[in-house]
C-alpha cells in the first residue's frame, strides 16, 4: 500500500520496453512484441495495486523487458508440438496415435515440398485418381478386389453405410453396438448415415437365426463391428463373418465389417492374442471392410476401405467421398507405411508401433536400467529412482485386454509434489507426458523413441532436480 502512486509512475512506457535490447532485435511479428510488452506492463500495474504493504513490486526496466521477452517466446511457441510419450501406451489418441516411420516422413517431405502427381496419370498425361497411389498395394496386402481411402475410419464407416444402405435397415448384433470415444457410437453413426438400426440378439449372445429372423424386404445391410475396445467374455456367442456372408448371399444382402484397428498380419507371434486380419475378413467374402490407418497399422490418420469392386465403386462415386477425401500428405505417409508391409520383417523393423509392440521385456529392462542409473546420478539429492516391473497397454481402442510385459522407471520425490513435477514436465520446452501412480512418477521407455532419451533425461532433471 505504501507508495502506489510513485510506483505506478515509475512503470516504463511501452515504447521504452520495445527499444530495450531484450525485444528490439526480435524478428517476431511486431503485433506480438507489442502485445507481450503491454501484457507485461499491465500485469505489473495490477501487481502494484494488489500488493500488500510489506510487498515490493519490481518496476525495473531490465526486469520487465526480460519478462516481456519470456511472454513473447511463449506466444511464438506453436500450439501443436511434439511431446515425449513416457506413458508406455502405444496408441494414445490424445497424443496423436501412431508415430510414423522415417521413410514415411521422407515421403511426406518429398511430396509436400513441391508439386506432385496426386491426380495426374504420368503415363497418359490425363487426369488420374488419388486412390491410384494405394489401391494396388492395399489389394495386394489384403487380397481384396478394390480399395479406397478416406479421412479416418469413422468417415469410412459413415461413407460405407450411406453408400450401401441409406434409407434401409442394417442388422447389427447388440453385443457389437460399440462406442469408440469422442462421439463415435455405432447407433449414432447409423442415424447420421440415414440407415435404420435393426438391433438383434442379446449383449452376450447373438445367433445366426437372430439375423435370419430380422431380415425383411427393407434390409439393406448386415453389419459386423469389431469390439475393438472391450471384450465380452464368459457365456457368449457371436456369428462369424463367413456365416454372415453365407446368409447375405442367400438373401442378396451385402455384408460389411468395421474392423476398427485392422491388422495386416497375425500378431500372435509377438505373444499377443490373435486378432482377425484384414485378409481373413476378405477371404471370408465380406463385401466391404473398413479400418484405421493410425491404430495398429502404425500409419497416418486414415480410413481404409477394401472389398468387392461393385461396393468400392459405390464408395468412390458417392458425393460424401469428396467431403471425406484424404489429403496428399496423409496419402504419401500411407503409401510408404503400406509398402513396409510387403515384407513382414521390414514392417516389424520400420513401423514404430510394431517395433514398440515387439519390444521384448528383457530389452526394455536393460534400457530402463541404463536410464535409471543415469537419472539417479542426476537426481541424487531430490529423488529416489528405481526400476520397477510394469506392463504397458496398446491403447487407441485396440487389444483392450492385452498387457505387454515390461519395465519402467519410478521416481519418488520426498520433498516435492509429484503432481507439480508432472505439470512442469508437460510445460517443458519439449513437453513430457508421464503417468502418476501411488505418488510416484512412472517413466515407461517403451514409447520413448531412442533419439528422445537424452531430451527426456534433461527434462526430468530440470523438473525434478534441485531448484536453485
Ligand atoms: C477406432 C475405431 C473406429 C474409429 O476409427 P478412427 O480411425 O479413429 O476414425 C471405428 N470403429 C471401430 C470398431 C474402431 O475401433
Amino acid at each position: 500500500m505504501k507508495n502506489h502512486v510513485a510506483l505506478l509512475k515509475q512503470l516504463p512506457a511501452i515504447d521504452r520496453l520495445l527499444q530495450h535490447s531484450a525485444l528490439a532485435h526480435s524478428t517476431a511479428p511486431h503485433c506480438l512484441i507489442v502485445e507481450a510488452a503491454q501484457e507485461t506492463v499491465d500485469h505489473c500495474r495490477r501487481s502494484i495495486l494488489d500488493a500488500k504493504a510489506e510487498q515490493t513490486v519490481c518496476v525495473d526496466l531490465d526486469t520487465l523487458a526480460g519478462q516481456a521477452a519470456t511472454r513473447l517466446t511463449e506466444k511464438l511457441r506453436a500450439s501443436l508440438c511434439r511431446v515425449i510419450n513416457a506413458t508406455g501406451t502405444l496408441l494414445h489418441t490424445n497424443l496423436g496415435r501412431a508415430p510414423l516411420s522415417d521413410e514415411a516422413l521422407d515421403n511426406i517431405d518429398q511430396v509436400a515440398r513441391g508439386y506432385s502427381n496426386l491426380e495426374l496419370n504420368l503415363t497418359t498425361g490425363k487426369r488420374g485418381h488419388r486412390y491410384s497411389h494405394i489401391d494396388e498395394l492395399l489389394c495386394r496386402l489384403t487380397g481384396a478386389e478394390a480399395a479406397a481411402v478416406v479421412n479416418n475410419n469413422a468417415g469410412a464407416v459413415l461413407l460405407s453405410l450411406t453408400a450401401l444402405a441409406k434409407g434401409k435397415e442394417a442388422i447389427v448384433s447388440r453385443g457389437e453396438l460399440v462406442e469408440i470415444g469422442g462421439a463415435f457410437r455405432v447407433p449414432d453413426v447409423m442415424e447420421a448415415s440415414g440407415v435404420q438400426l435393426c438391433e438383434i440378439g442379446t449383449t452376450n449372445k447373438t445367433h445366426l437365426k437372430d439375423y435370419r429372423q430380422a431380415i425383411n424386404e427393407n434390409t439393406g445391410l448386415l453389419l459386423k463391428v469389431h469390439t475393438s475396445n472391450y471384450r465380452i467374455v464368459g457365456f457368449t456367442e457371436s456369428v462369424s463373418a463367413a456365416q454372415m456372408v453365407d446368409l447375405g448371399k442367400e438373401h442378396k444382402i451385402p455384408v460389411m465389417e468395421d474392423l476398427g484397428s485392422g491388422m495386416l498380419f497375425d500378431l500372435s507371434e509377438f505373444g499377443l492374442p490373435r486378432e482377425p486380419t484384414v485378409r481373413e475378413a476378405v477371404d471370408a467374402g465380406i463385401d466391404l471392410l473398413t479400418f484405421s490407418g493410425d491404430k495398429l497399422l502404425g500409419g497416418p490418420q486414415a480410413g481404409l476401405i477394401v472389398g468387392k469392386k461393385w461396393a468400392i465403386d459405390k464408395i468412390r462415386n458417392h458425393p460424401l467421398a469428396r467431403a471425406l477425401r484424404i489429403d496428399k500428405l496423409t496419402l504419401a505417409a500411407l503409401e510408404t507405411t503400406l509398402s513396409h508391409y510387403l515384407d513382414r520383417q521390414q514392417a516389424i523393423d520400420k513401423v514404430p508401433v510394431l517395433r514398440m509392440l515387439n519390444m521384448k521385456a528383457e530389452d526394455l529392462k536393460q534400457r530402463s536400467e541404463g536410464f535409471t542409473a543415469q537419472l539417479s546420478k542426476r537426481l541424487a539429492d531430490t529423488a529416489r529412482v528405481e526400476l520397477i516391473e510394469e506392463p504397458s497397454c496398446v491403447g487407441g481402442g485396440a487389444l483392450p485386454t492385452t498387457e505387454l510385459a515390461g519395465w519402467a522407471v519410478a521416481l519418488t520425490l520426498p520433498a516435492a509434489s509429484v503432481d507439480q513435477c508432472a505439470t512442469t514436465l508437460r510445460q517443458a520446452e519439449i513437453p513430457v507426458v508421464a503417468r502418476i501412480q501411488e505418488d510416484r512418477l512412472i517413466i515407461n521407455l517403451r514409447t520413448v523413441l531412442p533419439a528422445q532419451e537424452t531430451l527426456l533425461l534433461d527434462a526430468l532433471t530440470a523438473a525434478c532436480g534441485p531448484k536453485n
